[in-house]
């Protein structure tokens, strides 16, 4: 663990709400692993942008009249309000249309140059004679030569998924006219040169996952091909030069990670690259997008003489089903980030989500009856429910006071040796980045302890009962440490229920282990920390998903 470190996410498409699927695989992780890493001391910052370029938003943007400009603004907005509300914490998001942005995409184009990485070479296009443009991705429309599926986007068929040469039956998709086709220049990125320094970065980057890493060398040994990178629209960042083509939106928003960190911390009066040169760099993304992460974006970096460091880590998660079935916007089959909070609490949504979340690619399913048992058993019955039962039972017979201990039998001992090795059993698996096994070495803790109260059966007011209080008020205080990057609106109110001043938040995740709360020292109020999730409610947001697809 460096002393620095940034963290990103892949960035939101500035062209729709965002739903559980983006939260589950990136958005979450990243902000746990963030609030983590704080909590030791690590100066970290989580930077994230919306993505702001790019033939859908364009043509989008058309279809409701607006300019684009005006359209990314909204959806810049409402995502980073939706992420706020479950208390995803970015220090800062930014947007890859930013001024910053799109010239440092500039510099980096022509330092790619100057190095002999980029080439032109002339490509036939479809053109469009009645709009008087070119018509690039998803400007035309046709049926795939696949499966034969109709009214299906040139550069991707969503019905069987695959990426046709070239699409049957070609119409343009704003005036539904067929289109011609014209030769227009386009400059090409030599991804294929670099094959070589890629391969040897993802040899070398211990912290990458080694099954993602073993299928991009594959990708490599077979051979890879130049990148067209250039659009004959006009959203996007202006190739120098030219007044009528822009970048390929992945060419320019992974520099994002790069111009908005700068712009962050050299705002804050820090030097950003030599920031960034010295931190451990983290870029959180869903397994689709493994070709941009593992060789596009590094080959760029590379291809710039590496003026700005290599990611250490590339945590790839496989993608959310809905009720085990594939979230699709288009076929309305998906749960929007704001909705569901209309309904749960955040802290609800964020324990469900890591706790059945995995470090891998495997994909993972929401489950409205598995988010219903996982709440009420595990998160309430267990871990609120021994909360509860300590400080309730405290304020009950002690008047909130903490008594004298007593001396310790072996269950007090094995139960203080939990407390003192707690910190290092969940810190080792969070440094892995298992999160889910992390959350469940927590939830294993609070169950011993929940088993240890039922043992020791302090009510009796027996000799021993004293230990009990003790060491269980001691264990909720590690607990709300140690559930802070997880669910930390919830970690707050156990903090102040345990009546200690400050925010959980600034509590170092050492301190989980350490035995602060002494005797005589005075609870706050307590009180239940968790509603139960009602079968009823379940039942109606089944309903309503079934309705909607
Ligand atoms: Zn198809
Ligand atoms: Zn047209």
């Amino acid at each position: 663990m460096q002393k620095k470190a940034i963290i990103t996410s892949a960035l939101p498409y500035s062209n729709g709400e965002i739903h559980l699927g983006h939260v589950a695989s990136t958005y979450l992780p990243a902000d746990v692993t963030t609030r983590f890493l704080k909590q030791n001391g690590v100066e970290a910052y989580y930077i994230c942008a919306s993505d702001d370029f790019g033939t859908p938003i364009l043509i989008q943007s058309e279809k409701e009249g607006k300019r684009p400009e005006e359209y990314v603004a909204y959806w810049n907005k409402r995502d980073y309000d939706d992420f706020t509300a479950l208390n995803i914490a970015f220090d800062f998001f930014y947007k890859t249309s930013s001024q910053e942005n799109i010239e440092f995409v500039q510099y980096v184009f022509k330092k790619l140059q100057e190095a002999g990485l980029i080439y032109e070479s002339e490509i036939v296009q479809f053109y469009c004679n009645n709009d008087k443009k070119f018509l690039p991705d998803r400007y035309v429309i046709g049926s795939c030569p696949y499966c034969k599926a109709e009214e299906q986007y040139s550069d991707l068929c969503e019905k069987c998924g695959r990426v046709p040469e070239e699409i049957d039956n070609p119409h343009c998709s704003l005036c539904g006219q067929t289109p011609v086709k014209e030769k227009t220049n386009h400059y090409f990125f030599k991804l294929k040169n670099l094959s070589e320094q890629l391969s040897e970065y993802l040899d070398n980057a211990q912290y990458l996952q080694k099954d993602v890493k073993k299928y991009v060398q594959n990708w490599i040994k077979s051979g890879l091909i130049d990148w067209d990178i250039t659009r004959d629209i006009s959203w996007g960042v202006p190739i120098p030069g030219s007044s009528e083509q822009v970048f390929y939106g992945w060419f320019d928003n992974h520099l994002a990670y790069i111009s908005s960190s700068i712009k962050f911390l050299n705002d804050k009066g820090i030097n950003g690259k030599e920031f960034w040169n010295s931190a451990d760099i983290y870029h959180f993304i869903g397994k689709d997008i493994v070709y941009h992460h593992f060789l596009f974006l590094p080959a760029m970096r590379i291809g710039i003489g590496k003026e700005y460091k290599l990611p250490d880590y590339i945590p790839t998660r496989g993608h959310l089903t809905l009720q085990a079935k594939k979230i699709s916007k288009s076929r309305n089959w998906y749960i929007g980030l704001k909705e569901f909070l209309n309904h749960y609490p955040a802290d609800y949504l964020r324990f469900y989500l890591i706790v059945i979340n995995p470090y891998s690619q495997d994909d993972i399913n929401f489950d409205w009856d598995d988010f219903e048992t996982k709440i009420n058993s595990e998160l309430i019955d267990n871990l609120g429910n021994f909360v509860n039962r300590a400080l309730g039972f405290t304020t009950k017979s002690f008047d909130g006071k903490i008594p004298n201990s007593d001396e310790l039998d072996q269950l007090d001992i094995d139960a203080q040796d939990k407390i003192k090795n707690f910190s290092k059993d969940v810190g080792t698996l969070m440094e892995q980045n298992h999160l889910d096994r992390a959350l469940k070495k927590i939830l294993e803790f609070s169950a011993y302890f929940n088993k240890y109260f039922q043992h020791k059966e302090p009510w009796k007011k027996q000799k021993g009962t004293n230990t009990c209080v003790f060491l269980s008020v001691n264990a909720v205080k590690s607990l709300s440490i140690a559930l802070y990057p997880f669910i930390p609106e919830s970690a707050q109110k156990i903090w102040s229920q345990l009546g200690l001043s400050g925010d959980v938040s600034e509590q170092s995740w050492k301190s989980i282990s350490d035995m602060t709360i002494n005797s005589g020292y005075h609870l706050g109020t307590s009180s239940p920390l968790f509603a139960k999730v009602k079968s009823s409610d379940i039942q109606v947001h089944k309903e309503k998903l079934g309705k909607q697809n």
